[in-house]
């Protein structure tokens, strides 16, 4: 049975809206999106029919939330909440995870406690390897392996030319298991971590578009398991990178737009899995599905290499723009670090350290 309560947040950590009355629904723990958007300085306009509430900065809508539902636009992308939005007699109710996790750090980085620095080492993670061939295109004979190392090469160059440091987990076709991957961008210090993967949903041939996956924070479930017959299969502790949960949205959405505008290809939004590669990094990360390599489309861009080059020209801005909201929140980070100031590392495929390039 659903109940409300209203309760004093108590010893809740300093992030945005901490202090906003708890709301006790279903044994989860919701914040009202009025008492949220006024704390951003925006506004709630509810829309009737259908049943739906936008939030707006002035005159301009900035997210869209509909009634029992996790599927969420904000500023034009596609988001899947950890938890449905609920119209409680009029009052509609945000869970605090999705507020502070998923909603602020899109609208207003600033209120999302001390930023990360701006990044300069970036791990690259050429997804599969070796015998792990990923998923394929049986008719174009191409498999997701060869891909994404084609892509991460392309983007190293990109990345080095831009003045990174680069990580690579692979350079050559070998199968590095998932844990390995993470820690080396550990061992190198990086300071962002960007796994490339493409899609499959073979055997359906038609299906396109962009996906990009974050770890999801504790409480919450992965996308997937909201399924029919699917179970609940939130953890019960913080994964390391649940301590970047805040900046790993802010990269998501950078490189979603990215891939979107790019690739023009349709949008299948920013989903949630307990992802291995990503679960013990000490940075934020994020695996990003640009395409379908199932698809008898995608996969026939993807056999060029014009396609794969703006792949992995997406992504670089991608990066460039996550490292341009650190400029803009880290205001004496401006200036690019001295020569020799990179962290010193042992870890392999380590490219050359270069000094970052100053913002636009
Ligand atoms: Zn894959």
């Amino acid at each position: 049975m659903a109940f409300i309560l209203l309760l004093l947040p108590a010893g809740l950590p300093a992030a945005a809206g901490a202090d906003l009355a708890s709301i006790r629904y279903n044994g989860l723990d919701y914040v009202s999106l009025d008492e949220g958007a006024a704390r951003l300085g925006l506004r709630v306009e509810r829309l009737v029919p259908p049943s739906a509430i936008l939030l707006k900065d002035g005159a301009k809508p900035v997210a869209r939330f509909a009634d029992r539902s996790r599927e969420t636009d904000v500023k034009g992308l596609r988001v899947f909440f950890g938890d449905p939005v609920v119209d409680h007699g009029g009052t509609y109710l945000l869970s605090r995870t999705d507020f502070e996790s998923h909603l602020v750090p899109r609208l207003r980085p600033e209120l999302c406690g001390p930023p990360r620095p701006v990044p300069h080492v970036i791990a690259v993670d050429p997804g599969h390897g070796g015998v792990d061939h990923g998923t394929e295109n049986r008719a174009l004979g191409s498999m997701e392996k060869t891909y994404t190392l084609d892509v991460a090469l392309r983007l190293r160059k990109l990345l080095e030319t831009a003045g990174y440091a680069v990580v690579m987990t692979r350079e050559t076709d070998v199968d590095v298991p998932k844990q390995i991957r993470s820690e080396i961008a550990n061992q190198a210090h990086a300071d962002l971590f960007v796994s490339i993967h493409f899609n499959s949903l073979y055997p359906n041939t038609k299906t396109t578009g962009v996906e990009v996956l974050s770890f999801p924070p504790h409480s919450q479930r992965s996308t997937n398991s909201w399924s029919p017959g699917e179970k609940d299969d939130s953890q019960k502790a913080d994964a390391p990178i649940n301590a970047y949960n805040a900046w790993n949205t802010v990269l998501s959405g950078a490189m979603h737009r990215r891939l979107l505008d790019a690739l023009k290809n349709s949008d299948r939004g920013e989903k949630f899995e307990h992802l291995g590669v990503l679960r013990g990094l000490k940075c934020p990360g994020v695996l990003v599905e640009p395409a379908f390599l199932s698809s008898d489309s995608d996969g026939a861009r993807l056999a060029t290499p014009a396609f794969r080059d703006l792949v992995a020209e997406a992504i670089l801005a991608g990066i460039q723009d996550y490292a341009d909201v650190m400029r803009r929140l880290n205001p004496a980070a401006v200036a690019p670090p001295q020569p020799g100031a990179a962290p010193a590392s042992s870890a392999p495929a380590r490219s050359q350290p270069t000094r970052p390039a100053p913002g636009p």
